[in-house]
């Protein structure tokens, strides 16, 4: 489902090279997890695979689906069927949820080339998503994210991926400081979504987010480069020993 070969990336402003030859396969309905110190490059990782500015990629490609992604514009790769998790939660006063979930949907079945989705049956889906991950309905009127709990934040977004139908997710939970109870909601949020047609690549400093979202496979990244994969055993021994050991063997 992502094929990401040697992929190198630099800073656009300073000559500062951050990703140094990346390679990293998730297989649809598999869930990948990356960990890794601070400053390793998880986040550029996740911010290159969308699209954001300020990166130059120098070397190496990321396939999705048989679709190149790196010559893509963001909303196209969207469109493709990539969901950056957590790439909305600003606040939008004066629109309501429903309505930006609708616009977002059919924008995206547009650039898929289907038709908009009718008031009633748009209307039907999201409730329905809504009841399966517990989002009270209340919440679907209200302007997006104004007044949202933390808590309320993290549904809402498990909600916009719902609705969306990625084929490829990617959570980055690094430095957003989650609580226990909103670890348990995105870990509950993906495990009701994993799918056969699905992969995720759930990006955390957290071995408890692991422990609700059980991966199949574990990264550690540091310096630029998957520098070690295993079994989510490998979550466990970092929670343990920290990263250390696992620098010092790879080195
Ligand atoms: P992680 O998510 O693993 O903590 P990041 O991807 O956020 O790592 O950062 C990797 C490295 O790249 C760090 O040294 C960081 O300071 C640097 N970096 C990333 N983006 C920028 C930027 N826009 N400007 C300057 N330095 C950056
Ligand atoms: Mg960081
Ligand atoms: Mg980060």
């Amino acid at each position: 489902m992502l094929e990401i070969k040697d992929l190198n990336v630099k800073l656009e402003e300073e000559d500062k090279e951050i990703l140094k030859g990346v390679n990293l396969s998730v297989e649809a309905g598999k869930v990948h997890a990356i960990m890794g110190p601070n400053g390793s490059g998880k986040s550029t990782l996740s911010y290159v695979l969308s699209g954001k500015d300020g990166y130059e990629v120098t070397g190496g490609s990321a396939v999705m689906d048989g679709v190149d992604l790196l010559e893509l514009e963001p909303e196209e790769r969207a469109a493709a069927g990539l969901f950056l998790a957590f790439q909305y939660p600003v606040e939008i006063p004066g629109v309501g949820n429903m309505t930006f979930l609708r616009t977002a949907v059919n924008a995206q079945r547009k650039a898929r080339g289907q038709d908009e989705m009718s008031a009633a049956d748009f209307l039907k889906l999201v409730r329905a998503r809504a009841k399966e991950l517990k989002i009270d309905a209340e919440m679907l009127k209200r302007p997006v994210n104004v007044g949202f709990s933390g808590g309320e934040k993290k549904r809402n977004e498990i909600l916009q991926m719902a609705m969306l139908e990625p084929k490829m997710c990617i959570l980055d939970e690094t430095d957003s400081g989650l609580d226990v109870d909103a670890m348990k909601l995105v870990a509950d949020g993906v495990n009701a979504l994993r799918s056969e047609g699905r992969g995720f690549l759930v990006i955390t400093h957290y071995q408890r987010l692991l422990d609700h979202i059980k991966p199949d496979v574990v990264h550690i990244m540091a310096d630029g480069r998957i520098v070690k994969s295993g079994g989510p055993e490998l979550a466990l021994e970092v929670e343990n020993n920290g990263y250390a050991d696992i620098l010092a063997e790879v080195a």
